[in-house]
């Protein structure tokens, strides 16, 4: 598919711009090479609903179903860049949707775990991601708030879903040295946050850039 692989260059393209245009802001001059290398491998076009594919590279948000929209790829990349991944760590996504960020992640870390409140969302996400051979991720339908305790604590948490405050059991569910980025709902609308956790079991928070995503449920 030739053309969805110029399509992707192009997107591609377009987050690295954004990066600049932001970076005052998010504090991140440029995209990682290993964000962007991600983000320039995995067919977009194939995660979201088919009758999506053409509109798969545009760097606006997308319908999934469910009454669900899906960020654009700017906010999976910033997100990603966000947590740091490295090789060989675990990370949590707390709202799978239709497994595109999930499927970035385990391109650059060892496993991926992630949680969908919608069932009908996480078992298409399920299938999708093993159709496509991404075996090292693992989607579970239920309550993202809660974090997955039996497989943490995790190396990175992302809540693609706007929450009214940062819930403890994630911050709970982070390794010393590890980060969860998180839009948070503030007066004005939703703020994408990091908080990491210290070597010493502390909590810190910065602000990156005022977002729009859908609310986290229960
Ligand atoms: N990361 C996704 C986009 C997610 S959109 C992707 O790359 O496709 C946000 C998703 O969060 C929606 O699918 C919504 O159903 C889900 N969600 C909302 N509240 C949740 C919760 N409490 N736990 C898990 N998922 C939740």
């Amino acid at each position: 598919m030739a053309a969805y692989a110029a399509q992707r260059e192009r997107m591609v393209a377009e987050v690295e711009a954004m990066y600049a245009e932001t970076a005052a802001e998010t504090g991140l001059a440029a995209m990682s090479s290993a964000v962007r290398a991600a983000l320039g491998k995995v067919e977009r076009h194939r995660l979201v609903p088919p009758d999506e594919a053409s509109r798969a590279y545009g760097n606006f948000p997308l319908p999934i179903g469910a009454g669900q929209t899906i960020s654009q790829p700017y906010i999976v990349a910033l997100s990603t860049d966000l947590i740091e991944p490295r090789a060989g760590q675990v990370v949590l996504e707390v709202g799978t949707g239709c497994g595109y960020q999930a499927a970035v992640l385990s391109e650059l870390v060892a496993r991926v775990y992630s949680i969908e409140l919608v069932p009908e969302l996480a078992a298409g996400a399920a299938e999708r991601l093993k159709r496509l051979g991404y075996d090292h991720v693992e989607v579970r339908a239920g309550d993202g708030a809660k974090g997955w305790p039996e497989h943490g604590p995790f190396d990175g948490i992302i809540v693609t879903a706007g929450a009214p405050e940062v819930p403890q059991h994630l911050v709970d569910q982070l390794k010393p040295g590890g980060r969860l980025v998180i839009p948070v709902n503030v007066a004005m609308g939703q703020e994408l946050i990091v908080v990491t956790r210290r070597e010493d079991g502390k909590t810190e928070s910065r602000p990156v850039l005022p977002v729009a995503f859908v609310p986290l449920r229960h």
